[in-house]
């Protein structure tokens, strides 16, 4: 059985990652919507796609194929907007009786998570969030080695990940706060998550550091104490790295142990399809924890007095 699909923030970043997947999974997208009409990329996927600039006339659309009998229905819309649209685009698409597929972080607040979650219950229709480190093959690994392995007391975890981008990061919306919700929660928050899913729930959180690029602290698992630092700042790579020009530098160290997984990410979004395909996605509720850790890292004051510091932190 073949789906229909609506795309919203079609001229972005990560949409082609969605069309990819889309088309991978044998879907088709029939309509999308961007107020950027740089999307020459859709000839890539799905030539034949209506396209929008204007929200009005692409809900037109969208409502007149739902009333239609042409059997060309949208069975689910994929969001790629900016953080802050998420919910909006998410009740789109359900109101349009679609699931959606909606980009990290689901929300910015947890508040936002409950008001999706009593929708998909009163509109039978799923939300559905990619949090493709779940589906990593190293990270399934290392859930299913945490889960039957038995250890006396806590995992010591650092985590590193340092992304460096160019000054337009700060000019766009990734890096107005009130949008994206700042570095923590728009690059952190898969590794949140994956923090969440491999060691339980979370029991403490301290903030060390937040700036406009950087942010650090300590986060307390029921089977984790975990050091973590953020930062898309250049300067903060290791010399090595610098070296050698990369511009990424990512660890995470488990006793202290180094987790391979540099690999492996490119075909994510296409797995993450398959399972909300088979109806095996992550729904509103499974982004609850992550959501509620940004959050309250958004709203902390730094204090190094509590929590182990991790040593990127100067
Ligand atoms: P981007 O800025 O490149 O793209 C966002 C697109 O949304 C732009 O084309 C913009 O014109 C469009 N847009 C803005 N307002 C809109 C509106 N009202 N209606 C429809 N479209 C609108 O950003 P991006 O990097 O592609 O990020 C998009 C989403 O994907 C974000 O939620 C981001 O957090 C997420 N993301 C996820 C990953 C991942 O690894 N899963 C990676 C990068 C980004």
């Amino acid at each position: 059985m073949t789906h229909n699909f609506a795309m919203i923030g079609a001229a972005g970043y990560i949409a082609p990652r969605h069309m990819q997947a889309i088309k991978a999974t044998g879907n088709t997208l029939l309509a999308a919507l961007d107020p950027s009409d740089s999307v020459g990329i859709i000839d890539s996927y799905f030539p034949e796609a209506s396209f929008f600039t204007e929200f009005e006339r692409f809900d037109r659309h969208i409502d007149k194929l739902r009333r239609a009998d042409s059997g060309e229905k949208v069975d689910f819309v994929s969001i790629c907007s900016p953080n802050y649209l998420h919910d909006s685009h998410i009740r789109f698409a359900l109101r349009n009786d679609a699931d959606a597929i909606c980009e990290k972080p689901l929300v910015l607040n947890p508040w936002n998570v409950d008001a999706l979650a009593d929708l998909e219950q009163s509109s039978g229709r799923k939300v559905n969030t990619i949090l493709q480190l779940r589906v990593h093959p190293s990270i399934v690994a290392l859930r299913d080695r945490v889960a039957t392995e038995s250890k006396d007391g806590k995992y010591e975890v650092d985590l590193t990940y340092i992304t460096s981008r160019g000054q337009w990061y700060l000019h766009s919306w990734k890096g107005d706060g009130h949008k994206s919700g700042g570095v923590a929660t728009n690059i952190g928050v898969h590794f949140f998550d994956m923090l969440n899913y491999l060691f339980g729930d979370l029991q403490d959180n301290r903030v060390h550091l937040a700036t406009e690029t950087e942010a650090a602290g300590y986060l307390e698992y029921e089977n984790a104490r975990v050091r973590w630092f953020l930062s898309i700042d250049a300067r903060a790579l290791p010399d090595t790295c610098r070296a050698e020009g990369q511009r990424t530098y990512r660890s995470i160290t488990i006793d202290g142990d180094e987790i391979e997984f540099s690999g492996g990410f490119a075909d994510l979004h296409t797995r993450s399809y398959e399972l909300i395909l088979e109806g095996k996605g992550f729904g509103a509720n499974a982004s609850r924890g992550a959501i509620e850790t940004v959050a309250h890292i958004r709203g902390a004051s730094p204090d190094r007095t509590h929590g182990e510091v991790h040593p990127f932190v100067a």
